[in-house]
């Protein structure tokens, strides 16, 4: 059962279709070894009607993540950038949306194989979560953030969600809201789907891009607002676990989880338990600049 997304069309290899109709084979790789890439993408209302945030940037990293993969077909940004824009406008959305793209091996091969490939779009309402504003308790994970000498983290590929699976149900089965990984060598690296930042001494700290993370789009869109928003220092580098329990602010960002405050890690207060004013500064610039109500100087808004 679709639930409340039966009503849906979606784009599925070459046409739309309705939601019940965009279906793959038990006995496809996608299925039997998670051999695919997709994108989380947002698009937002505004007063002059719909943007797509940052499609360019999420079109090139799903070109990135099947390169990596070794499709022998790929979706380039050119290709799909239509077909998206017209799912959410076929489906008339009134409030945010997420849009997902994905790219997968269809067919009847073993887990190397490198098609055939399949394509789809979908696009579901989504409504901003009550965590955004209260904030999110975190448990520090004893599951360990993939490796690139294992499985790249920077590809947002199906299988490495099971990384952040096992990391996402541990925290929840353990009373937390979510989790933060450590990586290989100790260091934070991110949550189970979104970037982790914290300020100490009034910098903004995030971990570096060699931190076993995805190269987060809302990552970058933090450190430009920090820099020419806001006037803060933002510093990339390794980050120790037990720097946490210093911070004066944490919050997480990405897509899905626009910047949502961290309020407490591992049972430890993050300062006395509520969102702090730099999180907040951030926050309203970045739904200011997403639901363009700020001028969008960089180019970052695609009107539907
Ligand atoms: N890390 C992981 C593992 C993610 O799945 C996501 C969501 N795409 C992010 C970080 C945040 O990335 P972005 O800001 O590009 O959505």
């Amino acid at each position: 059962m679709a639930g409340s997304h039966e009503n849906l069309i979606v784009y599925f290899n070459g046409e739309f279709v309705p939601w019940e109709e965009a279906r793959v084979h038990v006995f496809t790789p996608a299925v039997k070894y998670g051999a695919g890439v997709f994108e989380g993408i947002c698009a937002y209302m505004s007063d002059q009607g719909m943007n797509v945030f940052r499609l360019q940037e999420h079109l090139a990293r799903l070109e990135y993540s099947q390169r990596v993969m070794r499709f022998e077909r790929i979706i380039s940004a050119e290709e799909i950038t239509q077909p998206l824009i017209d799912v959410v406008r076929r489906n008339d959305f009134k409030e945010t949306v997420h849009i997902r793209p994905t790219v997968y091996v269809d067919g009847v091969g073993e887990s190397s194989a490198l098609g055939p490939i399949g394509v789809s779009v979908t696009a579901v309402s989504r409504p901003r979560p009550k965590i955004a504003t209260e904030g999110c308790r975190v448990q520090v994970s004893s599951w360990q953030r993939l490796s690139d000498l294992s499985m790249p983290t920077r590809v947002k590929a199906h299988a490495n969600y099971n990384n952040s699976r096992f990391a996402a149900t541990q925290a929840k089965t353990d009373g937390y809201n979510t989790a933060l990984m450590l990586n290989a060598k100790g260091h934070v690296s991110e949550g189970p789907g979104m970037c982790f930042f914290m300020v100490r001494d009034g910098k903004v700290v995030t971990p570096s891009i060699t931190s076993s993370i995805l190269e987060s789009i809302t990552r970058d869109t933090v450190l430009e607002l920090c820099q020419s928003e806001l006037g803060l220092e933002a510093v990339e580098r390794d980050v120790d676990r037990s720097e946490l329990f210093a911070a004066e602010e944490a919050f997480f960002c990405g897509t899905a989880w626009e910047i949502t405050p961290i309020t407490n890690i591992d049972g430890f207060s993050v300062r006395d338990g509520t969102p702090g004013s730099i999180t907040r500064s951030l926050q309203s610039s970045y739904f200011d600049l997403v639901e363009g109500r700020t001028d969008d100087k960089r180019g970052w808004l695609t009107p539907v």
